[in-house]
């Protein structure tokens, strides 16, 4: 059964959420697909400080009150995989295809991408292998899983820094494994994990994850003198940045990592089709920039729709 929308948003993260509440109190009728769960990435954070009128929060607390303000524009939500887009216009060039995963199919005037990115993958021996048995994606997920064992979070971003302070107040021993001897975390968060019981391994790689039927061992490489060591650790936590969820919308202009060119306006390569939030080729990645971004997409949709 085909059903047909002013507008589809493919992606129910902050900025697909935004996009949600804005376009349908621009009184259009509005589509929000979701492959899985709502809120995207950002559910994923336990400590949010820097959300606008909102001292302290979580992104699980965030997203659902976005999802409720969503719903109660008029939204719909459909929970299914996008399995292909007709990027071609069709003869009236009005209408896109979306076609989804559960067979059904959406056709809607405007498209916005706002599919977000994944977390990044070491790519060394034992990854794969290990995942759900003491490798994570996700600290606030698995992180109770390692109550009083030793763990150790690679990377020295945002997420890797709060992942290590999440990790220290549940985990016995927190290691936080970075390549260079500097955070590229922000500043408030750097000094906080300076401050804290998270032991820092500076200027060093994990080259190879190893145990028997789980976790039990890195085995590390100092970029700065060669030596290769081992570290005994239950689980592993890697934060070591996002890759845009994009392999599959080739159709359209993407940069050189591979995220959504847009303009200022939201606008892709394509006519009709908006891209926002993490997906799209941008400088800032917050919360609070997937708003705005799903703002201005829908703001754009709907002033081209008049
Ligand atoms: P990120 O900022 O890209 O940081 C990735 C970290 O992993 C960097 O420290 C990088 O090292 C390291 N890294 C990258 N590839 C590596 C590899 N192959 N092996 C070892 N280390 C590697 O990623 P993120 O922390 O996931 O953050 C993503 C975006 O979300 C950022 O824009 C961030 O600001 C935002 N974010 C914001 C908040 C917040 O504001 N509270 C929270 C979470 C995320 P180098 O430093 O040497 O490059």
């Amino acid at each position: 059964m085909e059903k047909l929308y002013d507008i589809a948003i493919i992606g129910a993260g902050p900025a697909g959420l935004t996009a949600g509440i804005y376009a349908s109190r621009a009184g259009l009728k509005c589509a929000v697909i979701e492959q899985s769960a709502v809120g995207g990435l950002a559910t994923t954070t336990a400590n949010i400080e820097n959300y606008p009128g909102i001292k302290q929060t979580d992104g699980f607390s965030l997203c659902y009150t976005m999802m409720e303000q969503c719903t109660a524009s008029g939204a719909e939500f459909v929970f299914d995989r996008v399995a292909d887009i007709a990027f071609d216009e069709s003869s009236d060039g009005e209408l896109r295809t979306i076609s989804l995963a559960g067979g059904e199919t959406i056709s809607a005037k405007k498209i916005i991408i706002t599919a977000g990115a994944s977390p990044r993958k070491l790519a060394i021996d034992g990854e794969n292998e290990f995942i759900g048995k003491g490798v994570s994606y996700c600290a606030t997920c698995d992180g109770a899983f390692f109550r009083n064992k030793t763990v150790a979070v690679i990377g020295g971003g945002n997420t890797a820094v709060e992942d290590a302070l999440y990790l220290e107040k549940l985990a016995a021993k927190v290691y936080l494994v970075h390549r260079r001897d500097a955070l590229r975390a922000d500043k408030i968060l750097s000094q906080r994990l300076l401050q804290s019981g998270v032991t820092p391994i500076w200027n060093s790689v994990v080259e190879k994850i190893t145990g028997d039927d789980k976790v039990s061992q890195l085995e590390l490489k100092d970029l700065k003198t060669e030596s290769l060591n081992t570290v005994s650790v239950d689980g592993v936590f890697v934060a070591i940045g996002q890759s845009p969820n994009t392999q599959w919308l080739r159709s359209l202009d993407l940069d050189e990592s591979g995220y959504i060119v847009t303009d200022s306006l939201m606008r892709t390569s394509v006519r009709g089709v908006f891209a926002a939030g993490d997906i799209r080729s941008k400088s800032l990645r917050q919360i609070v920039t997937a708003c705005a971004d799903g703002a201005i997409a829908a703001d754009t949709a709907a002033k081209e729709l008049l």
